[in-house]
């Protein structure tokens, strides 16, 4: 059976997304276990590696990949285009938000446009979406 993450990984994950979905103006998913889900991923990474690796993709190695901060949540998909994959930090209604993305981005063509309800709010690395999108032909993960 597989083993449960420790609570202190557990609350620490379960804080976070609290506050940053006040930093961010975003709000958890309204459907039952979305966000326990996804933060039990998180916390299983914090207790593996150390870090709070997104639990929606897939690593070759995780410890190769603690080397850049591209997918440490909250990660630079949110930090730049407010954006989150796994569904953690979302709009009221349950929906990623996709309007700054860039075009070709997965999310743009699975969601289509989604506006972000709170433009004030979140995105503190706005200015590195350039680095972002070298980085994703570069170094696909
Ligand atoms: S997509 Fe980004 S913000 Fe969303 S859970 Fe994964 S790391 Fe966190």
């Amino acid at each position: 059976m597989r083993e449960q993450p420790s609570d202190k990984s557990m609350n620490r994950m379960r804080n976070f997304v609290e506050k940053y979905c006040q930093k961010s103006g975003t709000f958890t998913h309204p459907g039952e276990g979305v966000t326990e889900a996804v933060v039990l991923g998180l916390a299983e990474n914090v207790d593996t590696i150390g870090r709070p690796l997104c639990p929606c993709r897939f690593y070759p190695d995780k410890e190769e990949e603690k080397k850049y901060r591209t997918w440490m949540c909250a990660c630079d998909d949110m930090q730049i285009y407010k954006y989150c994959h796994c569904l953690l930090f979302v709009t009221e209604d349950g929906l990623p938000i996709t309007e700054y993305l860039p075009e070709g981005h997965e999310g743009r063509e699975m969601y289509g446009e989604v506006k972000d309800p709170t433009p004030d709010k979140g995105r503190p690395l706005r200015h590195k979406a350039e680095e972002r999108e070298i980085e994703r032909r570069e170094r696909p993960s």
